[in-house]
């Protein structure tokens, strides 16, 4: 292939908001744990054996472990107060050893890997094949951030702070319900802080699965449980107490950009580190493979229905790329024949949303705006709008609400223009960085492409989500990131969470 290699490009910054960008070319491979599937070797029996274990996950009863509640504003003070006392102790334990318990919770989590994929079933309505790599990017999140806690107490990371401090709220989403708050929860605790996670609304079990790993781990290894508590079901002025209790210093928040401006503005001494919206574009040249173009598009846009924050959501063609039929067709026969259907269908490849179509969405796969025609027009599969066979609109126009419009879901809008710089500057005017891709065989235009466009994962002739940690730390410019912009799985994240707020920055 013309491009084969990985170039590790995640080198530790100054810069706080513009965190360098990471570039993903294909011919990447899963840098760490195994996936139950990718790495099975590929004989009748193992292939056989595979299926058995899918099949019998989507019939899986996890049994959901105990966790109270903690509803109360009295709830959360008391568990604020457990974690405020244990932080000293946990504070003073070496970085090697905190490593250690990241490590066991690794090896606990890929043992929990049937539980927690059936759990991704059950709850957010995820295939088997989108849920079993999440337990993979969590295995790897405990692995690579034992060793940065290792690297940075050893003075490997010349200049960094490592100086834990005060209590870390968690608030992950649902659309990566075991991955990111694993992330998010083991970076801040070998960093030292003690950690208190609200799982979202609609995932809840999926990280109780996932804290009942780490909390076998912690036990065996003889650490108290206070260090990392779930705060279950929180409303109102409880909810807010995890923001606005004096010792919670920190919150760490994978969600939309009006929560993370919501917790700023309820505290100002408070650290908000929050990954929020992206609106991502993949363009595509006329010196592109097409089919591999229409591949990585087909996959970036609908794994998980369109529900994660890496998702593409803007075709923009260029040139006879935007005029050719055959590319037009291949798209629409690909995206026509993937299968949608309920999550414990093995065969399904386009699984239900996590919850019903409303709002912006609705309007993306209901309504065509000035200029937009549908390339392939979206159904509705049920009574209650989750499940919809995903659709394409062709010829968004710029400044467009669907050029502009984060929405979520399983629907697709291409953009055609002359030449290369207008495509970036489509992919550029929108508020968020995120991620975003460019398919070319032309070295020249892949120069240009990574020298102007605005987004902190870049990834060149692949999909544009599934980040890999440690090869493809992963976070936003502009407005997809708030606060210091570290990134998750990269170099650089748990020297920014242990530090002090008057430290300088890690270099
Ligand atoms: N890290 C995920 C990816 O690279 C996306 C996470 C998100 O949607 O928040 O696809």
């Amino acid at each position: 292939s013309f491009v084969a290699s990985v170039r590790d490009s995640a080198v530790p910054t100054t810069t706080p908001h513009r965190q360098p960008r990471t570039v993903g070319i294909s011919g990447a491979g899963s840098a760490g744990a195994a996936l139950a599937f990718a790495n099975t070797p590929d004989t009748d029996a193992a292939v056989a054996e595979s299926r058995r274990w899918a099949a019998e996950l989507v019939t899986r009863d996890v049994p959901v472990p105990p966790t109270a509640p903690m509803s109360t504003v009295e709830d959360v003070d008391a568990a604020i107060a457990r974690a405020t006392a244990v932080a000293p102790a946990w504070a003073a334990t070496s970085p090697h050893d905190r490593a250690q318990v990241l490590r066991l919770a690794a090896d606990k989590l890929e043992q929990a890997r049937g539980d927690l994929v059936a759990t991704m079933i059950a709850e957010p309505g995820k295939t088997v094949t989108e849920a079993d790599p999440e337990v993979s990017e969590a295995v790897d999140f405990a692995r690579y951030y034992a060793d940065q806690a290792e690297l940075l107490a050893d003075g490997a990371i010349p200049g960094a702070q490592f100086r834990p401090h005060g209590v870390t709220v968690v608030t992950p989403p649902w659309n990566f319900p075991v991955a990111i708050p694993v992330g998010s929860m083991l970076s801040a605790l070998a960093a030292g802080s003690p950690v208190l996670v609200k799982p979202a609304k609609l995932t809840p079990r999926c990280t109780q699965v996932a804290v009942a790993a780490i909390h076998g781990a912690m036990d065996e290894l003889g650490v108290s449980r206070d260090v990392l508590q779930v705060v279950l079901s929180p409303q109102g002025e409880a909810r807010r107490r995890l923001v606005t209790h004096p010792d919670v210093t920190r919150v760490v928040l994978t969600g939309s950009i009006e929560t993370a401006a919501m917790f700023s503005a309820l505290r100002t001494d408070l650290e908000v580190f929050a990954e929020t919206s992206g609106k991502n574009a993949l363009i595509v040249t006329p010196s592109a493979d097409v089919d591999l173009a229409v591949a990585d598009a087909v996959k970036s846009a609908f794994g998980h229905a369109g529900q994660k924050c890496s998702a593409l959501s803007l075709l923009i063609l260029v040139g006879s790329a935007g005029r050719s039929d055959r590319l037009r067709r291949q798209l629409a026969d690909a995206v026509s024949s993937l299968r949608v259907g309920p999550a414990t269908d093995l065969a399904t490849t386009v699984g239900p949303l996590t919850e019903p179509a409303t709002g912006k969405l609705l309007r993306a796969l209901t309504t065509l705006e000035p200029g937009e025609e549908w390339l392939v027009e979206p159904r509705r599969l049920d009574d209650v709008g989750l499940l919809w066979t995903p659709g394409i609109k062709h010829g968004v126009a710029p400044g467009s609400f669907f050029h502009t419009t984060e929405v979520f879901g399983p629907v697709l809008g291409v953009m055609r223009v002359e030449t290369l710089a207008e495509a970036i500057d489509l992919q550029n005017a929108v508020a968020f960085g995120l991620t975003g891709g460019i398919h070319s065989l032309d070295e020249d235009e892949i120069a240009t492409w990574l020298d102007r466009v605005e987004v902190g994962n870049a990834y060149v002739n692949r999909h544009i989500t599934g980040a890999i940690v440690r090869r493809q730390p992963f976070g936003g410019w502009k407005a997809s990131s708030v606060g210091p912009g570290a990134k998750a799985g990269g170099p650089n994240y748990v020297a920014e969470l242990g530090r002090w707020s008057d430290a300088p920055e890690v270099p």
